[in-house]
């Protein structure tokens, strides 16, 4: 009976061990390999982690304090490097002289002119947007998008043009679900990739 114990707890403690050791994988890993929403102009991926200094420089600068610190659900390699939560604000990124750019000591995020700006792409979940899912007047995200990257069907429902979307935010952070927003920006899968045309 005694060896049956020890058995259990060592296979208890093992278990929590293995557990631990999975979480600490995890975490350094990352739990998500899709990065998180970066400042407009930062570059791609690979180099902007191999070259930002987590130093919050640009995050300090951001004019509408939309940037913030990533956390370790992006992957310890991404911990403290600045991501764009369009749930704070909206990126002025026409507006605000791109100070985040500006802040940044080792050109980590360099400045494109602003037709060429793309954060990310905005997508309609259908099932939480209250004109697709209930079929409420609403239009919210479409009268908030400067960029006409919204187009209302015929039944008043959004539907995005990822070709005109520029990622900037203002959608999500206004979508009158929040704050479990309807319309939500993804990342890019490519840095500069192009949108493939209207679709939600
Ligand atoms: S472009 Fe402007 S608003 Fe956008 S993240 Fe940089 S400082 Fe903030
Ligand atoms: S200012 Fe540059 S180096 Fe510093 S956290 Fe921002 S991107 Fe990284
Ligand atoms: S659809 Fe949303 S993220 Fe895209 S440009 Fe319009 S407001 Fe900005």
């Amino acid at each position: 009976m005694r060896d049956v114990k020890v058995a259990r707890r060592d296979f208890l403690a093992l278990g929590l061990g293995g557990a631990g050791a999975l979480l600490v994988y995890g975490v350094l890993r990352g739990s998500s390999s899709t990065p998180p929403l970066r400042p407009p102009g930062a570059q791609d991926e690979e180099r902007f982690l191999a070259h930002c200094l987590r130093c919050q420089e640009c995050v300090r600068a951001c004019m509408t304090a939309c940037l913030e610190p990533a956390g370790k659900e992006f992957g310890a390699s991404r911990m403290w490097t600045p991501r764009f939560n369009p749930r704070l604000a909206k990126c002025e990124f026409e507006l605000c002289g791109r100070a985040c750019a500006e802040a940044c000591p080792v050109g980590a995020i360099k400045k494109p002119p602003d037709e060429e700006v793309r954060i990310g792409v905005a997508r309609v979940d259908r099932r939480k947007c209250i004109a697709w899912n209930e079929g409420k007047s609403c239009l919210v995200c479409y009268e908030r998008c400067s960029y006409q990257a919204i187009e209302p069907d015929s039944r008043g429902r959004p539907r995005v043009d990822e070709s005109r979307c520029t990622g900037c935010g203002a959608c999500q952070n206004t979508c009158v679900t929040c704050p479990d927003p309807a319309i939500v920006v993804h990342p890019l899968k490519e840095k500069g990739s192009k949108g493939k045309g209207v679709g939600s």
